[in-house]
């Protein structure tokens, strides 16, 4: 039996309704959570930042791009042993609106992924325009949702390739321990070939520092070290260390379902308003008419 302060702190209160209308985007804005190296909190970010944008009235779709499968069932979602996932739509079996399920949450649907995925990077070596084909099976449902978020494996394959292809940002989620830029060097050569040569569109829309633990000096020296690299492209935002984020994957709950008021859904709440802000710096052109007069006004 719950305390009466528990009940009350995990219900949901007007936290989850934003005064200011959320933007509607022309095409479904395709933001893409990657970095190559495993456990940095890539999920856990594309889960939490798909849920906090649809509290905010934001229609939202996650694909799960990781065969490992955790963004479908960290929002809960267990889709039947025959139904399709994204790799009957990669696949071109299925087109990807049939594969869509939907969430606790009403805006909130989700393209499910399992193990299957894992044959699709090997399959994809020999198609045509190979780096293009999740663009392409986006494309049809891009203008039933305002954010599509992507969550990728932990590699820099075939499949996080055509993620950024897809994508008009890119996410990079940096864990706050040693290490930390590990890697990113590469990632960003590769983000940076994919843009030059296969997808213009794309833009890092921001790194942002997980599993924050403030009081030791090691994640201090991190921010540090990180904001010297990339300067204003680090969200202000950081992601605490809490033991809330770990559990709430096992409940198939989004953090902001799971205990609403907790410092670690206020931290996602806060990224997602920063994540807006900045799309709508930089994609003024792709809003619809009505929202950029009230932008204007
Ligand atoms: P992979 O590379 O395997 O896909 P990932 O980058 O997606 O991993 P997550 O799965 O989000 O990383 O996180 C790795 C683990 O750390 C998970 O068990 C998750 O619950 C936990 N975790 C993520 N963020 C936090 C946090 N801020 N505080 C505590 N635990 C966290
Ligand atoms: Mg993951």
């Amino acid at each position: 039996m719950k305390s009466k302060r528990e009940q009350e702190r995990r219900r949901p209160t007007a936290h989850k309704r934003r005064a200011v209308r959320p933007p509607r985007f022309q095409r479904g804005y395709v933001l893409a959570v990657a970095n190559q190296k495993g456990g940095v909190g890539k999920t856990t970010t594309a889960v939490s930042l798909a849920s906090s944008l649809s509290e905010m009235d934001c229609r939202v779709l996650l694909v799960d791009f990781d065969p490992q499968g955790n963004a479908t069932s960290g929002l809960g979602v267990r889709p039947e042993p025959a139904s399709p996932t994204v790799y009957e739509a990669l696949s071109e079996m299925v087109p990807l609106s049939t594969v869509l399920l939907p969430t606790a949450q009403p805006n909130l649907l989700v393209a499910p992924a399992n193990i299957n995925l894992a044959g699709a990077e090997i399959e994809l070596v020999s198609t045509f325009s190979r780096e293009t084909k999740l663009r392409r099976v986006i494309e049809p449902v891009r203008a039933d949702f305002d954010i599509i978020i992507i969550d990728c494996p932990p590699s820099l394959g075939l499949l996080t390739v055509n993620a950024l292809c897809a994508a008009d940002g890119v996410i990079v989620p940096i864990q706050c321990e040693y290490f930390a830029l590990e890697g990113l060097g590469a990632f960003r050569r590769n983000a940076e070939l994919i843009r030059s040569q296969l997808n213009p569109r794309l833009e890092v829309t921001g790194f942002v520092l997980t599993m924050l633990d403030s009081r030791t000096r090691l994640s201090q020296q991190v921010v540090q070290e990180v904001r010297n690299h990339f300067g204003d492209r680090v969200f202000q935002t950081r992601i605490p260390r809490t033991i809330r984020l770990a559990e709430a994957p096992g409940f198939g709950q989004p953090i902001t379902e799971f205990d609403p008021s907790s410092r670690a859904a206020m931290a996602y709440r806060r990224l997602a308003g920063e994540v807006l802000d900045r799309l709508l710096q930089g994609q003024a052109l792709t809003l619809t008419d009505g929202y950029r007069q009230e932008v204007a006004r």
